[in-house]
């Protein structure tokens, strides 16, 4: 019992000023974990990262007590690694492979992303196919960093929205050692999984054991959701306050496999976040107290 792993709580935190200011935004809110974009994540090109960022970055890290286990870095929302143009598929591929090697400069093991969208111009089935080969492509140029698909919402033409899909990605991924999942609260909820109750958040859980694994998953958004179950609406809110409710969060606080993963908030008030780390981590203290008649 005691050879258990904690619970890695954070938030998706600024990285204005510098990538090194991350984890000190993170520190700052009781976080160990955080989420962070390496650049600005609405434009293509950006400036090499400066050593002297990166040296601070680690260090920081490292005063912080946060491992590169404990990071998810979040690419760019341009990159469409399903994209049905061969020129905009490259561009997003040679994106891809800059964001894999900014985080290997960080010294970081993840680079969380959104699959792609097929654009309503290919099918579905050729869409997931494009985006294992530009998974294949990438991790052949790159070295260290396991690229870890999200669960989509399911707006517009967005794939990732079901675990069927996500199962089809990794199917097609040669080193099945370097691709892994972040499963989304709020995604789930809006693509169809109700996660209201405790039980029917064990039941997703459960189909995702199925049809994905948890050797898979490696990291976790945590948002409540301003769109109804199925509403294919990708609007976070904050813990308690959308149309999930708590339950689900109670449920992944008694849930051992998502110990030693970072689990990241990207809830909609960031003056909450300190609190809603708080919450989370009452509900994982409550889980494990052996409960009194
Ligand atoms: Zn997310
Ligand atoms: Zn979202």
């Amino acid at each position: 019992m005691s050879d258990l792993k904690p619970y890695y709580l954070g938030a998706h935190v600024s990285a204005s000023g510098g990538v090194q200011n991350a984890p000190l935004n993170a520190q700052a809110i009781g976080a160990n974990a955080f989420a962070l974009f390496t650049k600005n994540q609405r434009r293509w090109e950006a400036k090499p990262l400066d050593p002297k960022n990166i040296a601070a970055f680690r260090q920081n890290c490292e005063a912080a007590g946060i491992a590169p286990e404990q990071v998810l870095p979040h690419d760019s929302y341009l990159i469409n690694l399903g994209h049905p143009e061969a020129e905009a598929l490259t561009k997003s591929r040679r994106a891809f492979v800059d964001e894999l090697q900014r985080c290997a400069q960080l010294g970081l093991c993840y680079l969380n992303f959104h699959p792609g969208s097929h654009l309503r111009e290919i099918t579905e089935t050729e869409c997931l196919r494009r985006i294992a080969e530009s998974i294949n492509l990438a991790l052949e140029q790159t070295e260290g960093v396991t690229a870890v698909i999200e669960n989509t919402a399911g707006q517009g033409s967005n794939l990732g929205h079901n675990f069927a899909q996500i199962a089809e990605i990794i199917d097609q991924v040669e080193d099945k050692s370097r691709v892994g999942v972040c499963l989304d609260t709020c995604h789930l909820f809006a693509a169809g999984y109700d996660l209201r109750t405790f039980d029917s958040s064990a039941q997703v859980f459960a189909e995702f054991a199925d049809s994905v694994g948890f050797e898979y998953l490696c990291g976790m958004h945590l948002n409540d959701s301003k769109g109804g179950l199925n509403s294919r609406l990708d609007r976070h809110h904050s813990l308690g306050q959308g149309e999930i409710g708590l339950e689900v969060f109670r449920y992944l606080m008694s849930d051992d496999h998502l110990r030693g993963i970072p689990l990241v908030l990207e809830t909609i008030d960031e003056t909450l976040w300190a609190d809603e780390i708080q919450l989370l981590r009452q509900f994982a203290h409550a889980a494990r107290s052996p409960v009194t008649a």
